[in-house]
This record gives structure tokens, C-alpha cells and sequence, in this order.
């Protein structure tokens, strides 16, 4: 008999050959390399016995699905170092998961950080053990048996239908009820790490059972595995949360609500001053602003469709209007119905189009407090949100626009790579014609290959009022995070009843684009911080300069040398206190402030600083107005 590979050939093997023995027969270096296999693009163990004319790949370690099946074999691992250890454990269930597993166990008393090392330590026997992974079917009732004093697994195999089968996997003396595939051996799982332990209901549900939940990472090198490591500790390093708290930028209150951020002045300054350079470069492209109302009333959120579609993400509340009428209102979880009824105010043309309306909108989305994470997701936000009202043919030009902002904004501005994806038509429920879909997305498609941008297509994945280019960024450290999103609307015109008068005098509906760059202003902020490690380009940093007297005799002097950079443009302050000079240098740098300014009596004579640079050292002595210009230089 012969089997198909992924090149298109053929390959005859023996009847009754293995997914291993299609392997060999192809080669001994890619046996050697085999961890699992996929027959007809279900994945399976090395072991599976291929038939006529199946096809066959072989995973490798180069293969993107071989991760999550180390990963899951880890876990498997892991397991039955627990069962050694703690031989009345009760077993959940143990899924591969991003960069890493966890398994759910039911123990006697919750694990402790001696377990986790203890559990660790007996995982690297099993793996230097090289014990191998054999599949077993049973049917449910043999199952049911097998599973004796394990409650967690027979409540699973009861949810399995009465027919069929259902596969077990056994390494050594643990065995697991598992669709698999695994890995051969546990020989091939050397670089793991367990990571943390935490507390999760049985099957997400609060009112069963509290099972400890142990995380772990595996990857198929050591190196990655170290990369990872060190990719996590630089993250923690690098936490917006807690270097927004050392560089003072802005506080939670446990008494204010769940992820609702204060911004101190610091913090407020950076968001203001990302406002004012991107307000200044919007109207450079032809946009004007708006500032709507923080709330509507319920009538506004009906006709928009929030109210049907959206109610668990808003926040509504009646509010008694004093003439014996009572209202219901709803804060804005979204900009774009104000600027709708901004278009809608007046009788438009096709000359007015396209009319680009921007504003800093602040909204507020109801999220649970579990789910909130610093600046990263919050309650309360503000978008740098803008909403295109344009013909049809359009938006084809108005997105390549749109384009070349986010290329110069993430790009020349900030530094970031990054990359773009399509979302298209749903396959369920969507609204619009299809030719409407299609000119849409052929416009977004165009638009991005015009701008020499390389795409991803998420089938079906747009909203079910158009399609959408979602623009991911990678940061300094190698981790993605979605800002941009550029989306082509055919809904809401409609729904409010938007219209223009075309060249033909005819009545025609606009298309509608909402764009937003940054995304939420406040989340930017976070990726800002972690991205730069809180040390911001001169620019954007709150305090740009601070001017360390040497002695108190300078003080006066540094005094006006500090008014004379307010006056040129430059944030400055004085380190006054009454502190040795290393020590103030030493919080300067803590402070991640680009410049420090040392002033003493050479300096006072000549009305020059001394001037320090936070990563070059020291770059020599410059007259003020010299060093406000080398300041003033570094903008965008
Ligand atoms: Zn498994
Ligand atoms: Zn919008």
C-alpha cells in the first residue's frame, strides 16, 4: 500500500506501517527528529497504524504543532510525579496552555513551594526514566472501571457519549484519560520549569470544589526555555504597574472601584502631551475634532444598537429629569454615535466628504474587577478615536491614508514593528450586501498591498457590520499587543439614517470607517512604559531635565536657569535638597529623567550647565539656550 506526503508524493510502505515507519522509510535523520504524526490533518501518535492512501506528516520540533504536544506530555508528567508524591490525589484535567500547562489536583492539604520543588525534582527522574507514552482504548464502562477513586474522571467519561471509544495513555504508573497524541518518550520533555500554583474551581464553577491548579512552562529547547525565562523576568522588570508606581505616574484606590486609574501629574503630563503632538499632526491631515457628551440617553444606544447588542459592556442608570419624567441614560462605551449625529446635523454633499472627525473620547466599558489589569485593561479609558464619513470610492484612498499615519506614528515615531491583519465577512450573521463586503475588503486588501503592508486574512472573523484591519505591534521585548484597528462600517449610517447629496443630486448613504491609532490612550501609556522600560524619549518624558546644584551657594542659579528652560519649552526641575551630589544623580537616574544638569561656581561664571546624558554620561558644558535647542530637537 502507499500513503500521500505533504510534497504531493507517494510512498509505499508495508501493510500495517506506523506513522514512525512512514518516517523511516522517508528517512532515519526525520525518524530520529519524530515526536509525533498527522494522518489525513488529525494529529497522532508515532505509533498510529497509517491506511492505503492516507496522508501523512510527520511533526518535528520544527513543526508549529509540536510545542503543544510537549507541552501536554509535560503536563502528563507532571501528574504522575504527583501521584507518586501524593498517592491519594484526585486528578482533574491538565491542558497544554500559551508558553506553557497546569494541571488541577485535588490534594489533602493545598500545595506548598517545597512541594512544588519536590514535584519538580521527581519530574526530571521520570524524564531522565525516558518512560514511553502507550495508548489504550476501552469502551465507557471499561473506562468507568479503570478510572476507580478518581471522581474528576469519571465525571468525564460520563459526558462521553455510551458508544465509541475512548483512548487512555499510560507512562510508567500513571494513567491518564487522554485524546493525545504525546510524544514518544518522556525522554523528550527536558526543558520544563514549574511556575506557580493557584487555586481553580473544579470545571470553572464556584460552587464545586477548589482543586490546586499547578502551571508549568516546557519548551523543546533549553535555550528557548531560558529565552522565556529571561523574557519573563525582563517583563516583570519592565511592569507598568509597578514602575508607574516608582516613576509616580498614576495609583488605583481600592475605594475609587476596580480599574479606574488616577493619573498623577506626571502621568496626566505624558497623556497630555501624546494628545497635543497627535491633535497637531491630525489637523496637519485634514481632520477636525469633536467633543461629545460622556452619556445619552438609552434612546441614542437603541437606535445605534448598543442597547441590544452590547448592554452587558455599558453602564445604565436612570436619571429624573424634574419635569415628572424619569430617563434612562447610558455612559458611552464608544465615540461614534456623538460624531454621527455631528454629521447628521446639517444637510451634506459629496463636497464635504470625506469628513474626518476626530476626538479624545473617553469611555467607559463595564469589565469584572477579576479581569482588570493595571492600564492594560481598564474600566474607564480614553480612545484617540476618529470616525471617516466617505463614498464608497473612498475608502480605498482614505485607508492607505490611514495607513501611512500608523506607519509613521508606530514606526518612525516610536520604533515598533508590526503587522496587520484582515478580519472578513462572518459566516453566520453578518448585514450589507456582498458586493458591499466585497468592495470593502478588496478596498482594505488594496490598501495595505499598496502601502507594500504584508497581511493576515482572520476568515469570518469581522464585526457583522463590516470587515477590519487590526494593526499588532511587537515591543521591545519581543511581545505583541493589538492598538490599531481600522473598520469599515455599513451599519450604523443606516441605522441613524445618515445621507449625502451625490455629484448627480441623487440621495446616497455614506460609508462610515472608525479608526483608532493608539487605541485607548491610557493602555498605550502601559505599552509606552513596558516598551521603553519607563525611561521615555526626551519628548514625551514629564520631567526632561533636572538642574543638581553643587553646593546651596548655586541654588539661586539654578533657580533661574530653571525658569529660563520653562520659558524656552523645557520641562525642568531643581533637585534642592540638601543632598550629596551622588545621591541626587543616583535619583535622577531612578527618575529615568533624559538630562541632568550639574551647576556650580565654573558654571555660574560662564551661565552654562554642566550637562549629563541618562545613558551617555557626561557630554560636556553648553549655554542654556544651547542645551534648550539640543531638547527642543528631539521632538517628533
Ligand atoms: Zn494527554
Ligand atoms: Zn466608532
Amino acid at each position: 500500500m502507499s500513503v500521500k506526503l505533504p510534497d504531493g508524493s507517494e510512498r509505499a510502505v508495508p501493510e500495517g506501517a506506523t506513522v514512525l515507519d512512514v518516517a523511516t522509510a522517508i528517512g532515519p535523520r526525520l525518524a530520529q527528529a519524530a515526536l509525533a504524526g498527522s494522518v489525513n490533518g488529525t494529529l497522532v501518535d508515532l505509533g498510529t497504524v497509517v491506511g492505503n492512501g492516507d496522508e501523512v506528516a510527520i511533526i518535528t520540533s520544527k513543526s508549529p504543532e509540536a510545542l503543544h504536544i510537549v507541552r501536554h506530555s509535560a503536563a502528563h508528567v507532571m501528574a504522575e510525579a504527583v501521584k507518586d508524591l501524593f498517592p491519594t490525589a484526585k486528578f482533574g484535567i491538565g491542558p497544554a496552555i500559551e508558553d506553557g500547562f497546569y494541571y488541577d489536583f485535588d490534594v489533602d492539604r493545598p500545595f506548598t513551594p517545597e512541594d512544588l520543588e519536590a514535584i519538580e525534582a521527581r519530574m526530571r527522574e521520570i524524564v531522565a526514566e525516558e518512560k514511553t507514552f502507550t495508548r489504550g482504548v476501552l469502551d465507557k464502562l471499561e473506562a468507568w472501571d479503570a478510572f476507580d477513586g478518581q471522581p474528576y474522571k469519571r465525571e468525564l467519561i460520563e459526558d462521553l457519549p455510551e458508544t465509541g471509544t475512548i483512548s487512555i495513555y499510560t507512562q510508567g504508573a500513571f494513567t491518564d484519560l487522554c485524546r493525545g497524541p504525546h510524544v514518544p518518550s518522556t525522554g523528550l520533555l527536558g526543558a520544563f520549569k514549574l511556575m506557580k500554583l493557584a487555586g481553580a474551581y473544579w470545571r470553572g464553577d464556584s460552587t464545586r470544589p477548589m482543586l490546586q491548579r499547578i502551571y508549568g512552562t516546557a519548551w523543546l529547547t533549553q535555550r528557548d526555555l531560558d529565552a522565556y525565562l529571561t523574557r519573563l523576568e525582563e517583563a516583570e522588570k519592565r511592569d507598568h504597574r509597578k514602575l508607574g508606581k516608582e516613576l509616580d505616574l498614576f495609583s488605583f484606590h481600592e475605594i475609587a472601584g476596580a480599574g479606574l486609574p488616577l493619573y498623577h501629574p506626571k502621568g496626566a503630563r505624558i497623556l497630555r502631551l501624546l494628545q497635543e503632538w497627535l491633535r497637531a499632526e491630525l489637523y496637519r491631515r485634514g481632520y477636525v475634532e469633536a467633543i461629545t457628551p460622556h452619556m445619552y440617553k438609552a434612546d441614542v444606544w437603541k437606535t445605534s444598537g448598543h442597547y441590544d447588542f452590547y448592554r452587558e459592556n455599558m453602564y445604565f442608570f436612570e436619571i429624573d429629569e424634574g419635569d415628572g419624567k424619569v430617563n434612562e441614560y447610558g455612559i458611552k462605551p464608544m465615540n461614534c454615535p456623538g460624531h454621527v449625529m455631528i454629521f447628521d446635523n446639517d444637510v451634506r454633499s459629496y463636497r464635504d466628504l470625506p469628513m474626518r472627525i476626530f476626538e479624545f473620547g473617553t469611555v467607559y466599558r463595564h469589565e469584572m474587577s477579576g479581569v482588570v489589569h493595571g492600564l492594560m485593561r481598564a474600566r474607564g479609558f480614553t480612545q484617540d478615536d476618529a470616525h471617516i464619513f466617505c463614498a464608497p470610492n473612498q475608502v480605498h484612498d482614505e485607508v492607505i491614508k490611514m495607513l501611512e499615519l500608523v506607519d509613521y506614528i508606530m514606526g518612525d515615531v516610536f520604533g515598533f514593528e508590526y503587522s496587520a491583519e484582515i478580519s472578513t465577512r462572518p459566516t453566520e450573521k453578518s448585514i450589507g450586501a456582498d458586493d458591499m463586503w466585497e468592495l470593502a475588503t478588496k478596498s482594505l486588501m488594496g490598501a495595505c498591498e499598496s502601502r507594500g503592508l504584508a497581511y493576515e486574512i482572520n476568515e469570518g472573523d469581522g464585526a457583522f457590520y463590516g470587515p477590519k484591519i487590526d494593526i499588532k505591534l511587537k515591543d521591545a521585548i519581543g511581545r505583541t499587543w493589538q492598538c490599531s484597528t481600522i473598520q469599515v462600517d455599513f451599519n450604523f449610517p443606516e441605522r441613524f439614517g445618515l445621507t449625502y447629496r451625490t455629484a448627480e443630486n441623487s440621495e446616497a448613504v455614506p460609508f462610515m470607517l472608525h479608526r483608532t491609532i493608539l487605541g485607548s490612550m491610557e493602555r498605550f501609556l502601559g505599552i509606552l512604559i513596558e516598551h521603553y522600560a519607563g525611561a521615555f524619549p526626551t519628548w514625551l518624558a514629564p520631567v526632561q531635565a533636572v538642574v543638581i546644584p553643587i553646593s546651596d551657594r548655586h541654588l539661586d542659579y539654578a533657580e533661574s536657569t530653571r525658569r529660563d528652560l520653562e520659558a524656552a519649552g523645557v520641562r525642568a526641575e531643581v533637585y534642592a535638597e540638601n543632598e550629596p551630589m551622588r545621591v541626587k544623580i543616583a535619583k535622577a537616574q531612578q527618575q529615568k529623567v533624559p538630562y541632568m544638569l550639574i551647576v556650580g561656581d565654573k558654571e555660574v561664571e560662564s551661565g552654562a550647565v554642566g550637562v549629563r546624558e541618562r545613558t551617555a554620561g557626561d557630554i560636556g558644558a553648553m549655554a542654556v539656550d544651547e542645551f534648550a535647542k539640543r531638547v527642543q530637537s528631539e521632538k517628533p
